[in-house]
């Protein structure tokens, strides 16, 4: 494996380019709305291909898998809860051929939906099925498992446990903040940048950071804020390309390439170490945050 390992890469200072947004990729090649998504990493490989490939072609250094909703609290909806190994692992193996030797594959793994403070779960159903989803992706080719969109500090630190202590991947894990009337940034569950770093570090995450949202903008300062507390460990950003405007149905993401673009140098002046895109961006984002991240001389 001549790519060695993510962290070993943004040690002196690298800037890395992940990718793009899947689900609204997905819905363009005609994902319709009570589809499962995941379903498409048996029945329509080439398609899940083709979106893989269009990152690595932008110049991203690393892909997700389409595996966001992979887990089996999730699956179950569709009645394909005992399906999960198979279609994770699919996930990762495309993920891995538009990769090839040289890019990474960061694996995607998203909420649930079961909340511990309600008893939807216990602790250990959850971490089972954690476990069952990374081993899978690992199993498939991934060479992290990313935990992203977290809002709850126990599910994010079962999930962290579950892939650090049943694979061999690095492991990266992102909450997604909303900012309050008051102005701070907080998960769905209350949580702040500071905790939520904290909780994933002790877990034993190798990156933290923050995805979804409401733009790039907001991104800066949450880094900021995780970067009062955490001076080490790499951080991701995987920012959303605005706040969708709902037009006849359809969301609309408003900030363009070079909108986004624009915003690089103050993302990487807060310390970001991978920056890419999640809700609503494309390979035109990809391609231009490639570029900006290229002509800054470190
Ligand atoms: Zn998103």
């Amino acid at each position: 494996m001549d790519r060695g390992l993510i962290v070993d890469a943004v040690k002196n200072g690298k800037v890395l380019i992940s990718d793009g947004a899947w689900g609204t990729f997905l819905q363009n090649k005609g994902l319709k709305p009570g589809d499962c998504p995941e379903l498409w990493c048996v029945d329509r490989p080439d398609d899940v291909l083709d979106i893989a490939r269009s990152y690595i072609e932008a110049g991203a250094d690393m892909i997700e898998t389409n595996s966001f909703g992979g887990s089996r609290f999730k699956l179950e909806h569709y009645g394909l809860a005992d399906r999960t190994t198979e279609l994770n692992e699919s996930a990762a193996r495309i993920s891995r051929q538009a990769a090839g030797d040289g890019k990474w594959v960061i694996a995607s793994i998203g909420p649930t939906g079961k909340m511990l403070l309600m008893g939807d779960v216990t602790e250990d159903e959850l971490y089972d099925g954690f476990k069952e989803q990374a081993v899978a992706l690992a199993k498939g080719g991934a060479d992290a498992i990313c935990i992203e969109t977290m809002s709850a500090l126990d599910e994010a630190s079962l999930a962290v446990r579950a892939a650090r202590e049943n694979t061999e991947c690095e492991v990266i894990c992102t909450f997604t903040f909303e900012r309050t009337v008051k102005g701070e940034y907080r998960t769905m569950m209350g949580v702040s940048p500071i905790d939520a770093v904290k909780t994933a570090l002790e877990a034993g995450a190798h990156i933290i950071g923050t995805n979804c949202g409401n733009g790039f903008e907001g991104m800066i300062d949450i880094v900021k804020e995780m970067r009062d507390v955490e001076t080490g460990k790499p951080i991701l950003v995987h920012a959303n390309a605005g706040l969708p405007n709902n037009v006849n149905g359809v969301d609309i993401f408003p900030e363009t390439p070079a909108q986004m673009a624009a915003l690089v140098p103050d993302l990487i002046k807060a310390r970001t170490n991978i920056i890419g895109g999640c809700c609503g961006t494309t390979p035109e984002h990809i391609r231009a945050l490639r570029k900006a991240v290229d002509e800054i001389k470190i």
